[in-house]
């Protein structure tokens, strides 16, 4: 049993993305008496290379009372509709498809019978793009600027859009914690030499660069890749995925808009041993290659970035992980969360969606049992919290599942093993589209998922992993009147002309 009642001081480890989130929500969590403090070291950087947000991002700002429209002016934060995938089929000029942020309601696309949306499968069995049903997807194709966009998402549901941001991660910190300060947090600027446990492995101070020792009730370790809580004092067993996925190492770099306007979406570029993330900020493009180390090296993907993008571009440090997480982020009163719990890798953008689910439930369980928590609890949220990252393999898993074999890279990664709950997915897949079933138990003991059947949908359907046939099965057996609804619906898309295809200019030479 974890008993918080009587705490009097939380430590936060790390001043990054995943610190500031924790340290507000402890702040709300706690009475005021007891002191909430993040050390984060003067030394010791934060992550930050452009990154982009999922739909829990903006529940997460609200949850913690922070007025969207601040966030957005005091962060410099540009919209993000969702992802388009570059060259990972064919590798053609006009390989694209787009997972977007749909928005549910109002849409003629929620129609639901038997279990699934019938006009999505009518879509999949023609070989109509997905997207083709968003009203808001010309603003995506048409380059519109942040004011067209925010314009378009006032349309609420008509815009068939929901909207995340892309994010510079410094400015995101700084803007969190001039916030956490505002109410109370007390931020302290030291590098954690030591972390102190009992015999019964709970944590009962950090030591400090001055020799100081300052004892804490709970500890929050936010700190980053170095890892030290979970991983480096506690020793918990690493789950790695790199069976089934092969990217390990990645460059960041900066470079200007290859557009007039920020892209509203992500761009994932398929590349010779991985693929270019392109994250628009306002006023600059965060990207950086992600590769394979056992594929290629930093020197030869330094010299594909500038054939790229130019020869300008400063490279910036590389960054090296291991995809997986910790099999327990939360041991007695130590919690590891953002990349001191875990990383998979940048594609659609999971580690801080996954972020904050984790700390959303760590807030619900601790005020749900008023700082009385069984060990019993701990241990199913450790458990909903590898199915949530079983999801987020395989759901990245199923983007490798593409047809590109062009090279070593691609052709290795699309014969590494499927994970078995991936693969048991894709064989229903084979026969019917994505349904609600299919990813329950990647959510469980109140967790939610990260991505909806809609999002596998977006995803599986231009890998063929969806094959127009599965979905022509299902149609199959809907009543006559409703399979006469879906060929309206088809005819009306077929005569919209679904044909606005996006400019070749913004394609990456
Ligand atoms: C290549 C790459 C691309 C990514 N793209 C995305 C994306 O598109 N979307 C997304 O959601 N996420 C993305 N991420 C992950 C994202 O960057 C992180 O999840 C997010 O920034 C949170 O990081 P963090 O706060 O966990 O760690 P960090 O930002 O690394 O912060 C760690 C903190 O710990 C402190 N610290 C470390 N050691 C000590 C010590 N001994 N004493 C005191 N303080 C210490 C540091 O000073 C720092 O303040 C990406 C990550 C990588 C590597």
């Amino acid at each position: 049993m974890l008993n918080l009642r009587n705490a009097t001081r939380a430590v936060v480890i790390g001043g990054g993305t995943a610190g500031w989130f924790a340290a507000l929500t402890l702040r709300r969590v706690f009475a005021p008496q007891v002191e909430i403090r993040v050390i984060e070291s003067p030394e010791i950087g934060i992550v930050g290379v452009g990154e982009g947000g999922l739909l829990n991002l903006i529940d997460a700002l609200r949850r913690n009372g922070i007025d969207v429209n601040e966030f957005v002016r005091e962060t410099g934060t540009a919209f993000k509709l969702g992802f388009s995938y570059e060259g990972w089929r064919t590798g053609a000029e006009d390989d694209r498809y787009y997972h977007l942020f749909g928005r549910p309601g109002l849409q003629e696309t929620d129609w639901m019978e038997g279990g699934f949306r019938p006009l999505f499968s009518g879509m999949v069995r023609e070989g109509v793009e997905l997207h083709r049903y968003i009203p808001g997807f010309a603003a995506i194709a048409s380059n519109a600027s942040q004011q067209e966009a925010a314009a378009m998402l006032q349309l609420g549901a008509r815009s068939g859009l929901s909207a995340s941001f892309h994010f510079d991660s410094h400015k995101l910190a700084d803007y969190l914690r001039r916030v956490a300060v505002s109410r109370g947090v007390v931020h302290q600027q030291a590098h954690v030499e030591e972390l102190m446990c009992d015999a019964q492995d709970m944590a009962r101070g950090v030591r400090i660069d001055d020799g100081e020792i300052i004892d804490l009730d709970l500890l929050i370790d936010a700190s980053g890749l170095a890892r030290l809580g979970i991983g480096k004092k506690l020793g918990i067993r690493w789950r790695s995925f790199s069976e089934h996925l092969l990217l390990d190492r990645a460059v960041p770099f900066h470079m200007p808009h290859p557009q007039q306007n920020p892209s509203l979406v992500t761009r994932a570029i398929a590349m010779p041993a991985g693929w270019m993330w392109q994250i628009p900020l306002v006023e600059r493009v965060g990207a950086g290659y992600v590769f394979s180390s056992a594929h290629t090296d930093e020197t030869q993907v330094i010299d594909e970035i500038h054939r790229c993008i130019g020869p300008d571009v400063e490279p910036m440090r590389t960054l090296r992980f291991e995809p997986g997480h910790f099999e327990q982020v939360w041991v007695g009163n130590v919690m590891a969360i953002g990349l001191a719990s875990g990383f998979v890798e940048p594609l659609e953008a999971t580690s801080i969606g996954q972020m904050l689910e984790q700390l959303r439930n760590f807030e619900r369980i601790v005020t749900a049992g008023d700082g009385v928590v069984s060990g019993h609890l701990i241990d199913g949220f450790n458990e909903a919290n590898a199915r949530c990252w079983s999801g987020i393999r395989d759901f990245l898993r199923m983007h490798y599942d593409c047809p590109r074999r062009d090279t070593a890279f691609w052709r290795d990664v699309a014969a590494l093993p499927l994970p078995p709950s991936y693969s048991e997915l894709r064989q229903c897949f084979q026969q019917r589209t994505p349904r609600l079933i299919d990813v329950q138990n990647y959510a469980i003991h109140g967790w939610q998922g990260i991505f909806h059947v809609i999002n596998w949908l977006f995803v599986a359907a231009p890998l063929g992993v969806v094959p127009p046939e599965a979905a022509a099965a299902e149609l199959a057996s809907l009543p006559a009147a409703s399979r006469q609804r879906v060929a309206i619906y088809m005819n009306r898309l077929r005569e919209l002309g679904a044909a606005d295809s996006i400019s070749k200019e913004e394609r990456p030479e």
